[in-house]
């Protein structure tokens, strides 16, 4: 065992973790199946949201160019960061530049994904989270688990326990409000001082060079409005090509993820305005393995993902097994097919397999990603370019073997018969057949043999 299955291990002999994601999705999903029921078209919205998506991949670099060229007539400033060693150093120099040892950060999977904490950690700087999830992570020493809830796995007790730890509280309930009380008490200070922040990106607008971040807390607001200055670190394929393509988005997103009509907080600027909110601002735009990506005819759709989320909450393996056992910054379905499209099969060889293949992920999808197909794509490639198990490639050469002549294929089927006469009962094959066997017969109930095949049915009638 190893790669996801060992570490899903973890979570599955972990009750309480299981019961805190149980709650938390099945809330979720409650949400977002009445916000979607709302809607009279939401599968033609779907359809739009895929079309916008691809009609910017498919000329990625023109779109990209454009969104440069208005964003820097707008008085910022655009970085091209070819991976996350470029990136941190970038946004490193950028801080650096302006004399201050600390930022402030909206939630952003982006910078997750480079590791700019650290990064910036090692020179010196202190970076601090504002979103509420994202706090109770950074406080914890912890790894977030989803991608919209990143303490999904804490219970409110968890949470009381480390604001009473790590922020000198005491007597605190678990009352979410007081809970919230704490960490804006804590935070309020911090947005009024630091003087840099560095946030994600939703959307980029190549037409007008305009940004967006969606959030529900307030925080995003604070980031991008009160600093000095402005840095968003923002994955390439965030760019959408026109400004009415936002109005498809800024549907479908919100519903999609916190099952709302519209988010809390929706921050859009263009440039810099003299006068008014950062006066310097920066784009770094990010590829970090998302043109290799691209260059997979089938997994590129994965970059339409606009990181909402539902996949998770609907997703029977990710609901047992947990964020952390995908080992990478993107948990659940999608986790599983973009971390191996741009993080390498070295490291995720195994995350196409954490599936069940069930197709609730492609359902929910609000762009539209068939999730599925893209796990069996992947999943033959690792076995052409990495090399199925032994075991399997000696399984799969006797079937290829057994399935080539129709009397080979009845001559299995009668040892088969013969073969499983004395393991049946009640006309199920007994649990846990021996040897190799025995790990796939564990969990799975199977019919004993039949008395005849379908063949031989026929023939007799
Ligand atoms: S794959 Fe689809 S459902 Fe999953 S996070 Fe991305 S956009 Fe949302």
């Amino acid at each position: 065992m190893s790669g996801f299955a060992s570490a899903a291990r973890a979570g599955l002999d972990d009750p309480q973790l299981r019961r805190n994601l149980r709650q938390a999705t099945t809330t979720i999903r409650a949400k977002r199946d009445a916000a979607v029921a709302e809607v009279d078209d939401w599968e033609g919205l779907r359809t739009a949201g895929a079309a916008i998506k691809d009609a910017a991949l498919l000329a990625l670099d023109a779109h990209l160019e454009r969104l440069e060229a208005n964003v820097v007539a707008a008085g910022g400033q655009v970085h091209w960061a070819r991976d996350a060693g470029e990136a941190n150093a970038i946004v490193t120099a950028l801080v650096r530049a302006t004399g201050a040892d600390e930022v402030v950060k909206v939630k952003s999977m982006a910078t997750e994904e480079i590791g700019l904490n650290a990064a910036l950690a090692a020179a010196g700087i202190a970076a601090y989270e504002t979103d509420l999830a994202e706090l109770i992570v950074q406080l914890g020493d912890d790894r977030p688990s989803h991608i919209l809830v990143p303490a999904i796995h804490r219970s409110r007790e968890d949470i009381r326990a480390l604001f009473e730890r790590e922020l000198g509280e005491t007597g605190l309930s678990t009352d979410p409000a007081e809970l919230a009380g704490v960490a804006r008490r804590h935070l309020r200070e911090r947005f009024l001082r630091v003087r840099v922040g560095v946030s994600g990106a939703n959307f980029a607008v190549a037409e007008t060079g305009a940004i967006c971040v969606v959030e529900s807390e307030g925080n995003g607001r604070m980031c991008t409005t009160l600093p000095d200055t402005l840095i968003t670190v923002m994955g390439i394929e965030k760019v959408v090509p026109r400004w009415e393509d936002l109005g498809a988005m800024l549907q479908l997103l919100p519903r999609s993820s916190t099952g709302e009509r519209m988010n809390p907080y929706t921050s859009l600027w263009t440039g810099v305005t003299p006068g008014d909110g950062p006066q310097a601002f920066h784009l770094v735009l990010l590829d970090n393995g998302r043109t290799t990506a691209l260059a997979d005819a089938i997994g590129r759709q994965a970059l339409r993902c606009i990181r909402c989320s539902a996949c998770l909450n609907v997703c029977p393996v990710y609901e047992r097994a947990g964020g952390h056992a995908y080992d990478a910054t993107y948990a659940g379905p999608i986790g599983a097919i973009l971390s191996p499209l741009i993080d390498g099969f070295e490291r995720h060889a195994t995350l196409p397999s954490a599936s069940t293949l069930c197709g609730a992920c492609y359902e929910v999808c609000p762009v539209k990603i068939d999730i599925p197909s893209v796990l069996i794509h992947l999943r033959g490639r690792v076995a052409r370019e990495h090399g199925a198990p032994p075991s399997e490639r000696a399984a799969m050469r006797a079937m290829a073997r057994v399935l080539g002549t129709r009397r080979k294929y009845e001559l299995a089927q009668r040892a088969l018969r013969t073969a499983g006469r004395p393991l049946s009962r009640d006309g199920r094959l007994e649990r846990r057949l021996p040897g190799p066997l025995k790990p796939w017969t564990t969990f799975r109930d199977l019919p004993a043999p039949p008395e005849q095949t379908f063949r031989e049915w026929w023939r007799s009638r």
